[in-house]
């Protein structure tokens, strides 16, 4: 379930429609008092938040959403008006996972979701094994064979996306955008050098990230070793 409280009927409609389209649960809200009522009956997977809203603003509802144990880790992607508000609320750090700046097309809407949503791991799922790879995503620790090994945050993420998705192959510029983010200003050597120090420190395991040449990384399958 997809929460989006937006005020303009419009692209609230928009939202919502495009997010059942595309697969998933959706319900939209005019401001924040449906929201928290929702929020009272179904914690949602993700909620879109526009910045304006009558009522309390949603960096208002970020803030409240973001200090209480029970809704702290729901991802929340701000819906920014482009000039006026969005440097603002980037530069104040509000703790949202995201941010689409208005006005947004909705292919763009969908894939920051995905992103959002691939990032955030569910708390149930505590252990994720590949191949003698163990990741414990609530400790964020990772074993081979048993051998713990210490990753950077980039090289974990890295290795969580390639074992979440074995034989999808990863451009470099995919890989900026999933683990670096949109905004990230870096080149794609950047990539080169973390997939480089990851293998290293996976050791054996390590040349289960092949390199496709021309185009980028995958996690070998296992019908492939
Ligand atoms: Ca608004």
């Amino acid at each position: 379930m997809i929460y989006c409280v937006e005020d303009e009927s419009a692209i609230r409609d928009l939202v919502v429609y495009t997010l059942k389209a595309s697969g998933y649960e959706a319900q939209g809200f005019e401001s924040d008092a449906g929201f928290w009522a929702a929020m009272k009956e179904l914690k949602p997977e993700l909620v879109i938040l526009d910045v304006m809203l009558p009522g309390e603003d949603g960096l208002k509802i970020l803030k409240k959403l973001r200090s209480s144990p029970v809704t702290m880790d729901i991802p929340v992607i701000m819906a920014t008006a482009k000039d006026s508000e969005y440097d603002k609320v980037i530069g104040l750090d509000s703790g949202a996972d995201d941010y689409l700046a208005k006005p947004f097309g909705m292919m763009e809407m969908i894939s920051h979701i995905k992103a959002v949503l691939r990032r955030s791991s569910p708390k149930q799922v505590n252990i994720i094994t590949y191949d003698g790879i163990a990741m414990d995503m609530n400790k964020h620790t990772v074993t081979v064979n048993g051998n713990p090994v210490s990753l950077t945050l980039k090289e974990y993420e890295l290795l969580k996306l390639f074992i979440g998705n074995p034989g999808h192959v990863f451009t470099r510029d995919a890989l900026l955008t999933e683990i670096w983010g949109m905004d990230f200003a870096g080149e794609t050597r950047t990539v080169d050098v973390h997939i480089g120090t990851l293998r290293t420190k996976l050791a054996n395991a390590g040349d289960l990230i092949q390199t496709i040449r021309g185009v980028g990384y995958k996690m070998m399958e296992k019908h492939e070793q």
